[in-house]
């Protein structure tokens, strides 16, 4: 990899790790990045290639897109994360980490009940903080 897109990762994965509770997809992570980098943040297709080598590599977490949308991604904070559920705040866009006993109890749940395999991995569940639930935005 040359120097130019060695830095560009770097700048890729500083910002996912700043902002490991949130999750974007890749045109929010574009305008993100141009807002905090100006002329060195790397364009769509440098992100697209990007994220999906930090998949592979295990570094960031791929979830199947809410409702239509593309892909989201977010950085994996520690190792767990690929053996628990998250859930999402449609409010703030805050991620939860589900404890393992209780995605595990969960996931049993759902597997004895329809006979099916949730992959934890990429689901995502979604709702409202209790913040955002106290802050009366949301019921
Ligand atoms: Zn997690
Ligand atoms: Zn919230």
């Amino acid at each position: 990899m040359s120097e130019y897109k060695t830095e560009q990762k770097k700048l890729l994965l500083d910002f996912l790790e700043q902002n490991s509770d949130k999750s974007y997809t890749i045109d929010e992570l574009v305008a993100s990045l141009e807002a905090s980098a100006g002329e060195a943040a790397p364009g769509k297709s440098t992100v697209y290639r990007l994220m999906t080598r930090l998949v592979g590599e295990k570094k960031v977490q791929r979830f199947a897109g809410e409702s239509g949308r593309s892909f989201s991604y977010r950085v994996l904070a520690d190792e767990h994360c690929h053996s628990h559920l998250h859930l999402k705040c449609l409010g703030c866009g805050k991620i939860l980490h589900l404890d393992r006993a209780t995605s595990d109890a969960l996931l049993a749940q759902v597997k004895l009940v329809k006979d099916f395999s949730v992959s934890e991995e990429e689901t995502l569940l979604f709702g409202n903080c209790a913040e955002c639930r106290i802050g009366g935005k949301h019921g």
